[in-house]
């Protein structure tokens, strides 16, 4: 039986996410382990300059060029991916639990009749077996997982999951040119693009998240002043976003976004469950409430128990210094 492994290779307005090259560099890494081959999946149109990017991370990488490709649908890629997936006969399909991997894997799921483990944040190879790793219980509890009796598993991950190791492989491009058929009952009219900020929210190494402690959206200027010295995104609570005060897209938590940026500073967020399911998993976590006992302590590596109007102003200044002896 294959032991091959497909990346599926995630674009946004034309390039690799960030969160592909890592899915690339842990699938390298497994493959060796599993003396298999490793697979870049890259679907869409006009990618002959992506390739380039990917060859050094995989072994080989299946290319399927085409308009009908151009952007993502459920149809057109569900279709194109499970074509590949009987073609290839690939052990683990891996992608990322983003707003696209939420949409297709399922789907993929489905169709292959094939177990999925969404939403992981880590993934081993002992005695050539799989064990995933995947928060349960909204972070309370990490629970390790393994597929039985299955030729193919797929398996999200989360965005931050992984580092980035670049190899030194060129892999060899396989052209796939296969029949794909679009739903006529769907047609995409126009895309506006959104107004997405420079990083985006899920793959942010830095993301200083405001609550309703704010008090108001002009002082989230002051966010923005020290996710722009960190290179870094603004996050918000529900409350935030519920208030108007900051748009959807930058919402962390249950019903916003997953993060696990390296460095998560939350600021004026109480810590309720449905905000810490969407970054608990985050690498160090710095919280700043002028109440000790808020839920959100529990979950900090640092906290700041003070006024945020008071300490705020003092972390973009000793930022801002330190960047500039840097
Ligand atoms: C189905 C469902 C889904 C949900 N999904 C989400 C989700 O995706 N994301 C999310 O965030 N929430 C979500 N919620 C809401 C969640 O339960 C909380 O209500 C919300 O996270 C609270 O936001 P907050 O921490 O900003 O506000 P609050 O709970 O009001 O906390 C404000 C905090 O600021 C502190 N504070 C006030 N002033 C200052 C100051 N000057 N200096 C320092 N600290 C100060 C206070 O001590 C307090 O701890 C969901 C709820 C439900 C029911």
């Amino acid at each position: 039986m294959s032991k091959d492994i497909f990346v599926f290779i995630e674009c946004k307005e034309g390039s690799i996410r960030k969160t592909s090259f890592e899915l690339l560099s842990k699938g390298k890494e497994l493959a060796e382990k599993l003396s298999s081959e490793l697979y870049a999946v890259l679907l869409g149109f006009d990618t002959k300059s992506l390739i380039d990017e990917i060859k050094p991370f995989a072994h080989k990488i299946l290319s399927v060029d085409t308009e009908l490709l151009k952007d993502y649908r459920w149809d057109t890629y569900t279709d194109a991916m499970e074509y590949l997936i009987k073609k290839y006969s690939p052990y683990l399909v891996l992608g990322a639990s983003t707003i696209t991997g939420k949409d297709l894997f399922p789907r993929l799921a489905a169709r292959l009749d094939a177990p999925i483990v969404s939403d992981a944040i880590g993934i081993e190879v002992t005695d050539g077996e799989i064990k995933i790793k995947k928060p349960i219980y909204g972070g309370k509890i990490i629970s390790w997982v393994t597929t039985q009796n299955t030729p193919i598993s797929i398996v999200t991950f989360r965005p931050n999951s992984f580092s980035i190791v670049k190899g030194d492989t060129a892999a060899e491009v396989i052209d796939e040119r296969l029949e794909i058929s679009m739903d006529s009952r769907i047609n995409t009219n126009r895309i506006d693009k959104g107004g997405s900020k420079k990083v985006d929210l899920q793959e942010a190494d830095f993301i200083i998240c405001g609550g309703r402690g704010m008090k108001g959206p002009e002082n989230f200027n002051i966010l923005e002043e020290i996710a722009e010295i960190l290179g870094g995104r603004v996050g918000a609570s529900r409350a935030v976003v519920d208030s108007k005060w900051r748009d959807y897209e930058d919402q962390v938590g249950k019903s916003g976004k997953t993060v696990s940026p390296k460095l998560y500073i939350g600021c004026g967020v109480s810590g309720a469950l449905h905000h810490t399911m969407g970054m608990d998993t985050s690498k160090v976590i710095v919280a700043v409430n002028k109440d000790p006992n808020a839920l959100i302590f529990q979950y900090a590596d640092y906290g700041i128990v003070d006024d945020l109007f008071n300490i705020l102003p003092a972390l973009k200044d000793g930022l801002k210094n330190l960047k500039q002896e840097a």
